[in-house]
């Protein structure tokens, strides 16, 4: 599958920019993120290209569904799972998003503070 694109993630995706990978189908890549916030911070990244959450739609919810369910696998696979961990989306400036290709950040291994 191709994405239009053109943030880190895309390039990510396209195999132009390196990255950490702990995951990948046809849908969907997960890697480490670049500047942790925590012990395990992982990001689940569809390669097809939703700028956010926002710009989700209906077509999307099997989606984003899968997106929520390979973060559950992943943080089982780092072993966080009995500890917690928090699965969480930005979305807008309020929200600090950075990159604006949709990803949803898997972040434990620590006790985390509570979310602003
Ligand atoms: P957000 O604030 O939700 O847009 O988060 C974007 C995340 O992407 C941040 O946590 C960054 O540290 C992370 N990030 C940016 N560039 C890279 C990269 N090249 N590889 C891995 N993670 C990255």
């Amino acid at each position: 599958m191709t994405t239009d694109s053109d943030t880190i993630f895309g390039k990510i995706i396209r195999g132009e920019a390196p990255a950490e990978k702990v995951f990948e189908d046809d849908d969907l890549i997960a890697i480490r993120d670049i500047n942790p916030l925590a012990k395990v911070h992982l990001l689940v990244i569809p390669k097809t290209f939703i700028r956010d959450i926002s710009q989700a739609n209906e077509s999307h919810k099997e989606l984003l569904g899968k997106m929520m369910l390979v973060g559950a696998q992943l943080a089982r696979d780092e072993g966080i799972e009995n500890g917690g961990y928090r699965l969480t989306f930005n979305c807008g400036d309020d929200a600090g998003l950075l990159v604006p290709h949709l990803h949803l950040h898997v972040i434990g291994g620590q006790k985390l503070g509570a979310p602003a």
